[in-house]
């Protein structure tokens, strides 16, 4: 796939989190862009699932609604990104493009990538990895590090939780492993979804065959319950029970035997 090159590429972000500890090494800064082609019931960001700028009923008195998302154009974000480059450059950090899905704004994405990197900064993609292969191979020269999760090793079930198979998914992230890419794999554990022993199994052969030294689960929590709700037109999100410590451990006990390191939290 080509994508055209125009330094004015515009995209729609909702969110920009400075001086971030969990989306990459050291200190970054977090852009989060509108859109993702997933349906994940246990989704922490649903005001990233839509392309659009939508409204969001608002924590504010004085206001019934804000509105979630804004366009802006490759080079502003870059500059906005850029802005903290000094506590990049102490801490090892740089700068995180998560979302919502990344991928599915592929030229901006790429636009952001590229100009990060004229910049010399670090550059980490968090993505779900379904995108078409040609989007993750144009972007692969200018990403540092990928997160990259998977939610379910069987694909019926993995369509089940989130409205996608998982085949594509699993075949770029073999890409990507294959042309030495830095990826890190995670694993959000949901309990009643993809906790149980089969899958925890089904996920350490492969994570054994794939051939990578760490897998890190990532626990549940609910935080981004609340924001379901506010959503207009979005149902309410499913309520699901915290994971308990004891079995988080247990998960990870039940992986090591497969030979690579299991951490817990990102
Ligand atoms: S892939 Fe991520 S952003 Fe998309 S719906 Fe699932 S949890 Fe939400």
């Amino acid at each position: 796939m080509t994508f055209e090159r125009t330094i004015d590429v515009s995209g729609t972000v909702f969110n920009v989190q400075r001086f971030s500890l969990h989306d990459g090494p050291g200190i970054r800064t977090t852009a989060f862009l509108k859109g993702c082609p997933l349906r994940c019931h246990w989704c922490h960001n649903p005001e990233g699932i839509r392309s659009e700028p939508e409204p969001m009923r608002s924590t504010n008195p004085a206001e019934e609604f804000e509105q979630v998302g804004r366009r802006i154009t490759a080079r502003e974000l870059v500059k906005e990104l850029a802005r903290d480059r000094i506590f990049y450059e102490e801490s090892g950090g740089g700068i995180t493009l998560s979302g919502g899905e990344p991928l599915a704004q592929p030229a901006f994405t790429l636009e952001v990538l590229k100009q990060c990197k004229q910049l010399g900064l670090h550059t980490t993609l968090d993505t779900s990895g379904y995108a078409p292969a040609e989007i993750i191979d144009a972007v692969r020269p200018y990403t540092d590090l990928f997160l990259y999760d998977i939610k379910h090793m069987d694909s019926a079930a993995h369509e089940a939780l989130s409205g996608c198979p998982n085949e594509l998914i699993l075949k770029n992230l073999e890409t990507l492993i294959s042309e030495g890419s830095n990826v890190a794999v995670r694993y959000p554990v949901i309990p009643g979804a993809n906790d149980d022993d089969d899958a925890l199994k089904q996920l350490g052969i492969y994570i054994r065959q794939l051939g990578i030294e760490q897998l890190q689960l990532l626990p549940y929590h609910a935080y981004g319950n609340h924001k379901w709700s506010k959503l207009i037109r979005m149902p309410d999100a499913q309520p699901i029970p915290r994971q308990s410590d004891e079995r988080l451990l247990k998960v990870k006990d039940l992986l090591e035997p497969y030979g690579f390191i299991t951490t817990i939290g990102s």
